[in-house]
């Protein structure tokens, strides 16, 4: 029986338990074994209880849950060769030689790198006489499948990202409690949401929040007008008869000359209107909560097609990515979706905004 290990891995998003019920059920159902690596690539790292067996009913209930129940972590053991190679010891006495790993793209460059390296792995292994060349005869490529959980819908080449809608959900709820108080009270509130390079989240906070103004990455205002402007349209609103304001601050927001606009900054434009202002930042709340259907869906559906993608996976098949693009589960080459959504960062970071939005997703274009 084809032996296959699932992890999660980097920051935890709402869905994951439901990839790893999904990816534990499909390998079952087609006739294989599942081992949970427990702890992100911790897990493989230090191997024993950390990589065990999962049965069909041990993630019974997991479909809804938020977080990871086989935990998630920032492993540095496994950045550095001498730990990917205890890795591939640990799998290899287990008899696993598939990977699935559901994270962002850090995890998922560290799953290919593995690969990459894997066949010298081996070789070094039985050099060094920590297994026999009897031992590996069987395991001399490692096939990795990856799966994108991520909150901040930051990845290349899927038009969603497992956690997305249900971290934007989090945030319309949040948002739509504080709206009470504002209009009761006639008052402001700055709203910081996650996103570092990303402004997914703020962008679709600000549509589906109705806010005055959001402030994201990808489309900064000017440096030197950006204050007036904010002023200008929130009282704009208010003279319309808008009773309470909403600006969504993203977490990476910056102005086109890149300097950090922060909600404080923010805030300060809106007392100088004359607002009554607070500031909120959603932090983990925005991680927390079950998983909404769309994700409970792609979850399941993703999981499914990354145990179709192991058991075709061939030696020289490019490593997938399992994405959705135009509402079809398809695979990408895994490296491609990681350096372009590399690539988006550093554009970024030059100044090259147009450039960054043309690799986001359909939202940014439209
Ligand atoms: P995310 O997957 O959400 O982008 P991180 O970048 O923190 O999160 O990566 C999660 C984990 O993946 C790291 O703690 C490390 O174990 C592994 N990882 C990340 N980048 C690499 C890399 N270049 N080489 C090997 N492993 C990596």
């Amino acid at each position: 029986k084809k032996r296959i290990a699932v992890l999660t891995s980097g920051g935890d998003a709402q869905g994951m338990c439901a990839v790893v019920r999904s990816v534990v059920r499909a390998g079952i159902y087609l006739n294989c074994e599942v081992f949970g690596c427990y702890e992100g690539y911790s897990g493989l790292v230090k191997g024993g209880d950390l990589l065990k067996k999962l049965e069909w009913g041990d993630v019974r209930g997991w479909l809804s849950l938020g977080g990871t129940l086989i935990g998630t972590a920032r492993c540095m053991e496994f950045k550095e060769r001498e730990g990917r190679l205890l890795a591939a010891k640990n799998m290899i006495l287990k008899g696993i030689d598939a990977l699935v790993v559901c994270g962002g793209d850090g995890s998922l460059t560290g799953a290919d790198l593995f690969r990459s390296e894997w066949p010298s792995l081996v070789e070094e292994l039985i050099e060094k006489n920590i297994l026999t060349k009897e031992a590996c005869e069987n395991y001399r490529n490692l096939t990795i499948v990856g799966l994108v959980g991520s909150i901040d819908n930051d990845m290349s080449l899927t038009d969603t990202t497992i956690g997305a809608f249900s971290s934007l959900e989090r945030i319309c709820e949040m948002v739509d409690y504080i709206d009470s108080t504002a209009a009761s009270h006639s008052r402001a509130f700055v709203v910081e949401v996650m996103g570092r390079n990303c402004g997914w989240l703020a962008l679709m906070a600000g549509i589906c929040c109705g806010a005055d103004y959001s402030f994201l990455p990808e489309i900064p205002p000017n440096s030197l007008t950006w204050k007036d402007e904010l002023k200008e349209i929130c009282k704009r609103h208010k003279e319309k008869g808008r009773r309470k304001t909403t600006v969504i601050v993203a977490e990476g927001a910056i102005d086109n000359e890149l300097n950090k606009i922060t909600s404080e900054e923010v805030k300060d434009c809106l007392v100088e209107i004359g607002l009554d202002t607070r500031i909120t930042t959603l932090g983990h709340v925005q991680r927390g909560g079950t998983a909404v259907a769309i994700d409970r869906c792609l979850s399941t559906l993703q999981g499914v097609e990354a145990i179709n993608a192991v058991l075709e996976n061939t030696p020289t098949t490019p490593s997938p990515m399992i994405a959705i693009q135009n509402n079809r589960i398809v695979r990408v080459p895994l490296v491609d979706a990681v350096s372009k959504t590399k690539y988006i960062a550093q554009c970024i970071k030059e100044k090259k905004f147009e450039e960054a939005i043309k690799y986001r997703d359909s939202t940014f274009k439209e």
